[in-house]
């Protein structure tokens, strides 16, 4: 049996009051320490995922993103900023996704080449560090 484990890296305080305030506001801290609890539990399980970051996690937090990667995770595209694809036009979506994949694979440490989809290719056998 094959299993699949995806996480959605998204800042739900920053959603929460667009949501709720329709005020825009950057991604806090919160989703970083987040991510910081999946990587060491998916390290003590040997556990890979696929990771789908949106764009303005990736560029407020560039650090997470290569954790992620340096960990052998494989990192995907989100949205730039988890905004609804039935809520753009064709030219809006087109923008938000070169957005998204450009941040994100400039975050990224491995040369990997990007796909013109939301994938940014498979995860890595070996491991990089940070810094
Ligand atoms: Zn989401």
């Amino acid at each position: 049996m094959t299993n699949a484990m995806t996480v959605d890296v998204e800042d739900w305080h920053q959603l929460l009051v667009r949501y709720m305030a329709a005020e825009e506001i950057p991604p806090t801290s919160n989703v970083v320490e987040g991510i910081g609890i999946l990587l060491a539990l998916f390290e003590e399980w040997a556990i890979r995922a696929t990771f789908f970051v949106t764009g303005r996690v990736a560029e407020t937090f560039p650090a997470a993103i290569c954790e992620i990667d340096s960990a052998g995770h494989e990192v995907a595209a989100h949205g730039w900023d988890h905004r609804p694809v039935s809520d753009m036009s064709q030219q809006e979506f087109a923008e938000d996704l070169r957005r998204t994949l450009d941040t994100l694979q400039r975050r990224r440490r491995s040369g990997d080449t990007v796909l013109p989809i939301f994938h940014l290719g498979q995860p890595r056998n070996g491991r990089s560090t940070c810094s």
